[in-house]
């Protein structure tokens, strides 16, 4: 198959197994539920511009395993042109939804993450973790898989190490390993778009040291496969996704929660177990990908939040001069991200597995930005949009519609457009702003903590004092002395 439709991909999720729950009630079709109905017709979208001959090169790629074309979130990328073309689908993606979309990037970035580690694992052990990992992508593109990626663990208390906490559930881990495989339990949380997944990749969050083998695991699985609970995270506007009511787009992406009960793996679908000393590799290629890609998806955001605050300030009458300078201010904050996550890729570089992995300190640098620089876009969003796309300032759908006063609300809202199509845009900004259309930013991705540690800890500190010296022409070495015991 390789490429297929949004159509198709919908009916396939209409025949999994149902294990996706919601306000403690099980949903029986995640396509049609207002639950998880946008997340699936965001991702139907992705497939569906895949097929379209103005976005196919976007979306879509010629497979470095097959030759053929196939959708970008199934193959490996194996060159700096392969990442910077996950950027740039991401960056459209976003123009186009609005939000994050987890089951067509983060399992896609598990599998390239895993393509390297499992190389090396491979030549140190004797063991075949890339031959399965080469037959399931090869799989995956086959059957134009949608894959969420879940890494982030419950973790439990931060300071307990993973095989002293209390509930050993709070990482997921190894409960047996059989000829056949393997059998798995433990929390996953906060993983994107899992509702609409198809498969779930699963490696580890952190790495791992001796002793804490039955955490150093990654694998692949069918989301529907037995023992696995998903719960959906809420946020406000979830039951709104219903065409025709104004107070959500129909778009946004969901986190969930991932109950592993005893799951059984398939030794085919098992791509680490045990290997403590590779068990931290897997995150940092992870994040070298995802954090230089994800400077495209937050600008593609902001993206919609120029438009949307200049359509806002039409709305009201006003021409954009009057807000060009926030306008300009907002549109460097995009291209500061998308810009340092493209610098980032350029300056990778090829595994010899044949995967490509960006630049990390620069990559770091920018999941850093990621945190920070949206936060002011998402401030002058509002501010030029006037207050009624704060949160709670707008009456709801059902009282615009109300046949006793909603005449009386429409025009309270008509300015230089009608009020239907004023209450909308400002609904829209206040998605974009403060609800459902917010996620990436802060810690999707990791912290932003977590970045700055990297960076820290790359930087050649050293190496620039060494510089400034030479410059000077200084006699002192200027090393630093240990402090003084009082
Ligand atoms: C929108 C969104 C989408 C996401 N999608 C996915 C996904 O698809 N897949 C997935 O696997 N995960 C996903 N995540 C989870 C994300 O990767 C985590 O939220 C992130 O790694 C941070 O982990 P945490 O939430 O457990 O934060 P915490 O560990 O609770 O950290 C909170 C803060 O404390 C700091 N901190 C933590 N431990 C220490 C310590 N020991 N010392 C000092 N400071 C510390 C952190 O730096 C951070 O600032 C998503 C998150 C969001 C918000």
């Amino acid at each position: 198959m390789a490429l297929k439709s949004g159509a198709q991909y919908l009916e396939e999720m209409k025949a999994m197994r149902p294990n996706v729950y919601k306000y403690g009630k099980l949903i029986e079709d995640v396509t049609t539920d207002p639950a998880t109905k946008g997340t699936l017709m965001n991702t139907a979208a992705w497939y569906d511009m895949s097929l379209d001959p103005e976005k196919q090169d976007l979306y879509t790629t010629i497979s470095y395993l097959s030759g053929e074309r196939a959708h970008r979130w199934t193959t490996v990328m194996a060159t700096a042109d392969d990442v910077i073309g996950d950027a740039k689908m991401k960056r459209d993606g976003y123009r186009v939804c609005g939000s994050c979309m987890g089951p067509v990037c983060a399992g896609w970035g598990i599998m390239n993450a895993l393509w390297g580690v499992t190389y090396d694992m491979d030549a140190e052990y004797g063991t075949d973790y890339h031959e399965r990992l080469k037959k399931f992508a090869a799989m995956a593109e086959e059957k134009a898989l949608a894959m969420c990626g879940a890494i982030t663990d419950a973790k439990g208390n931060r300071k307990v190490k993973a095989g002293m906490q209390p509930n050993p559930n709070v990482f997921l881990h190894v409960d047996e390993t059989r000829e056949d495989g393997i059998v798995v339990s433990g929390f996953k949380i906060q993983i994107c778009g899992t509702a609409a997944a198809q498969w779930i990749m699963a490696m580890p969050t952190q790495g791992f040291k001796e002793g804490e083998e039955k955490f150093a695991v990654a694998f692949a699985t069918p989301k529907d496969a037995e023992g696995i609970t998903i719960v959906e995270t809420t946020r406000p506007s979830d039951n709104k996704v219903e065409a025709g009511n104004w107070d959500a787009p129909v778009s946004g992406t969901t986190q969930a929660f991932i109950l592993f009960d005893k799951v059984f793996v398939p030794k085919e679908y098992v791509f680490m177990n045990g290997e403590t000393k590779y068990s931290g590799r897997p995150i940092g290629n992870f994040s070298s990908i995802y954090r230089s890609a994800i400077g495209a998806c937050v600008a593609g955001q902001g993206d919609v939040m120029i438009g949307a605050a200049i359509a806002m300030a039409r709305a009201n009458g006003l021409q954009q001069k009057a807000f060009q300078d926030k306008l300009t201010d907002m549109a460097i904050r995009n291209e500061t991200t998308y810009g340092l996550g493209i610098g980032a890729i350029a300056m990778g570089r090829q595994h010899k597995s044949g995967a490509f992995y960006p630049n990390a300190i620069l990559a770091h640098t920018n999941k850093y930005l990621v945190g920070t620089l949206p936060t002011e876009t998402k401030r002058l969003a509002q501010e030029i949009a006037g207050g009624i796309c704060e949160t709670g300032c707008m009456p709801s759908y059902e009282d615009m519609t109300s046949p006793i006063y909603g005449k009386e609300l429409i025009a309270a809202m008509e300015a230089g457009v009608s009020g239907e199509d004023r209450y909308k845009m400002a609904r829209l900004v206040e998605w974009l702003t403060v609800g459902a259309g917010i996620p990436g930013c802060m810690h999707g991705g990791g912290s932003p903590d977590t970045a700055k540690a990297v960076v820290k800890a790359m930087t050649k500190w050293e190496d620039y004092v060494d510089y400034a010296k030479s410059l000077a022409g200084t006699e002192a070495d200027f090393k630093e002395e240990p402090p003084v015991k009082k």
